[in-house]
């Protein structure tokens, strides 16, 4: 039975659609918005509709930004010939938490899952391997310690391999399957450290 009435059903099915988010949480969102001043619900739901229509993807490295180049890989500050590969923008944001990287990423947007019919050719891979064609020294796999991203990172290697670019792993001081936005900063800044050749 429709006991909340149209209107508030559907807000409730709206929200619980978005990730993590339950049927009672979902709920609880609702009347939390509802209870609201209504130009702060305006001022919400604005925001939402403009970062979704100004956001896009660096022309560069495909993290997510609202200018054509984002903000790092348009700094004459960063090392543009040492490239992080990464599998998502969180991951990038974890690093540049450390304040202690300074060259350039390349944001993958996945990484390759043979299980979920994720290939090389869904990922940004083509994207990174024409930025190799410019002036670089080394690339950094910062793929997840996943399948997946063990997978990513051995691919990617062979990739490089022929191109005669220094091609290194992050070392696995993070924990095996965790995201790299869970870790803290001291544990990514050692794996960093202590990464290895491939
Ligand atoms: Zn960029």
């Amino acid at each position: 039975m429709d006991y909340y009435g149209s209107e508030l059903s559907r807000l409730i099915d709206e929200l619980s659609l978005l990730p993590g988010i339950g049927r009672k949480s979902a709920q609880r969102l609702a009347f939390h918005l509802i209870g609201l001043p209504e130009e702060k619900v305006e001022k919400l739901a604005s925001t939402m509709v403009s970062a979704r229509k100004n956001i896009r993807y660096c022309k560069e490295c495909f993290t997510l930004t609202d200018k054509d180049i984002c903000p790092i890989c348009a700094s004459k500050d960063r090392d543009h010939r040492t490239i992080m590969v990464v599998e998502d923008t969180r991951d990038l944001a974890a690093y540049e938490k450390t304040g202690k990287y300074n060259g350039v990423y390349h944001v993958l947007h996945g990484a390759i899952s043979p299980m979920l019919g994720i290939g090389p050719g869904d990922i940004r891979l083509k994207e990174l391997m024409r930025r190799l064609e410019k002036d670089v020294d080394e690339v950094i796999i910062a793929t997840n310690n996943s399948l997946e991203g063990e997978t990513t990172a051995m691919y990617i290697s062979k990739l490089i391999k022929p191109t005669g670019i220094k091609c290194s792993r992050i070392a696995s001081g993070v924990p095996v399957g965790g995201d790299l936005e869970y870790v803290d900063e001291v544990t990514l800044l050692r794996a960093l450290e202590g990464r290895v050749e491939l």
